[in-house]
């Protein structure tokens, strides 16, 4: 579980150069990556625990293939037990393979909002928050401070409707909750978070309404998928 495909329909690949993590918001209520450091307790001997890996630090530059990779779905990049410096050099082999796309998301904003100008923001690196509900768009300020060629919301689960200003911002993906004790997403959130990403320009991606399991439900909104991702115009 170091690294893997993975069903997320919005990248390709998981890499975890660390696991494990602290609950910040009320999106973590049912956090899915605790859930799987519970039922696979052999490949997570440290349990939910903040674990650094060093030995996967060099997992991408073996991957000959054109991957988008997503930066730690087991943890959070900018958690507060991360090391200046392991992230440093986590941010080393994002530069050191241009030939993937890195996609690091996160609900501690205020640390990547700070840690902004220190780090390299190599046009590789896609980086987005966490917006499950009105009173965690303070994530989105933070995170247009970030100079980076990709900025994106990850509103999942949606807990509630959202208005939002988009400025600066290239991509929104809204997904519902899944699992046993999934709170129920309104479908209305999901539109209007649509119609404000067309009516703003912005690529809009629905990845999941939930349910019992992230499939259960499907993806179509009004009857057709929306599967957009950033335009990304390249270096002249
Ligand atoms: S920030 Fe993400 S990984 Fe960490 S507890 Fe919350 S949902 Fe889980």
């Amino acid at each position: 579980m170091s690294s893997t495909k993975t069903t997320i329909e919005w990248t390709d690949k998981t890499w975890n150069p660390t696991t494990g993590c602290t609950k910040v918001s009320p999106g973590c209520k049912f956090c899915y990556a605790e859930g799987i450091t519970r039922r696979f307790k052999q490949a997570f001997p440290s349990g939910f625990d903040f674990a650094i890996h060093r030995e996967r630090l060099d997992q991408p530059k073996k991957w000959k293939r054109q991957s988008k990779i997503f930066v730690n779905s087991m943890s959070d990049v900018f958690h507060e037990d991360m090391p200046y410096e392991f992230l440093a050099e986590i941010f080393d082999v994002i530069i050191k393979c241009p030939q993937h796309i890195f996609q690091i998301l996160t609900k501690r904003s205020a640390k990547l909002s700070e840690l902004a100008s220190a780090l390299p923001w190599p046009d590789n690196l896609w980086v987005g928050v966490s917006v499950e509900s009105q009173k965690q768009v303070f994530r989105v300020d933070d995170l247009r401070r970030v100079p980076a060629r990709v900025r994106f919301l990850s509103c999942e689960p949606l807990l509630g409707p959202l208005e939002l200003d988009l400025t600066g911002i290239h991509w929104v993906i809204t997904g519902g909750e899944s699992g046993a004790s999934a709170r129920p997403i309104d479908p209305e959130w999901v539109r209007s978070i649509r119609d404000q990403c067309v009516e703003q320009g912005v690529a809009f991606f629905h990845k999941q309404w939930g349910g019992r399991s992230p499939k259960a439900n499907g993806r179509l909104l009004d009857g057709r998928l929306w599967s957009e991702f950033p335009v990304v115009e390249q270096p002249v």
